[in-house]
């Protein structure tokens, strides 16, 4: 199996922590699965029966811009063509602007969205549900993965869901 995923969060939740530890190699895709969008690909994972290819999407990861509209078209291409969207959020600060934006661009996609809950290791565990639920108010997630980029909690369970995605 093979594909596409994107992490899509506002700055400073973690997205390159996770990217440096999970990803082993960056070179260059011998995919079959066609893209007619440019996308820069950030990292390959490889493992014995699959292949996770995470690739930026341009434009959405500055949500204090006002984004031109080529670029809120670009961002929405990319992520229509990827299979699976991570969007990454902070557990340890509310939900803010920053993030209803990404979600308000996440509205009109049919690409499964992850929630990816980080640094778990920063919040008490009963505080957890709160957490999930302030984000699930707002959209109806395919799946819920708290995890520890840091410390690599929970992050072999993520990578084996995101594999049953492909
Ligand atoms: P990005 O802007 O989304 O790429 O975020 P970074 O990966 O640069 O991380 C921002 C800060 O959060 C850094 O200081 C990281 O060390 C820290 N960080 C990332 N993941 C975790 C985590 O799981 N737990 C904790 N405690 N800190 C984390
Ligand atoms: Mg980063």
């Amino acid at each position: 199996k093979s594909g596409f995923i994107s992490i899509i969060g506002r700055p400073n939740v973690g997205k390159s922590t996770f990217l440096n530890r999970v990803v082993g190699q960056k070179i260059a895709i011998m995919s079959d699965k066609p893209q007619t969008t440019r996308n820069k690909v950030q990292g390959v994972v490889t493992t014995d029966h699959s292949q996770l290819i995470f690739i930026d999407t341009p434009g959405i990861h500055k949500p204090k811009h006002k984004l031109g509209d080529f670029m809120v078209k670009s961002a929405r291409n990319t992520l229509k063509e990827v299979d699976v969207i991570m969007f990454m959020v902070n557990a340890n600060e509310p939900i803010g602007g920053g993030d209803r934006f990404i979600i308000d661009m996440l509205e009109k996609t049919e690409t499964p969205v992850f929630l990816v809950i980080n640094k778990i290791d920063l919040v008490h565990p009963d505080d957890l549900l709160t957490i999930i639920t302030s984000y699930t108010e707002e959209y109806n997630f395919a799946e819920i993965v708290p995890l520890s980029a840091l410390n690599g909690n929970n992050v072999e369970r993520l990578m084996e869901t995101l594999t049953n995605y492909l």
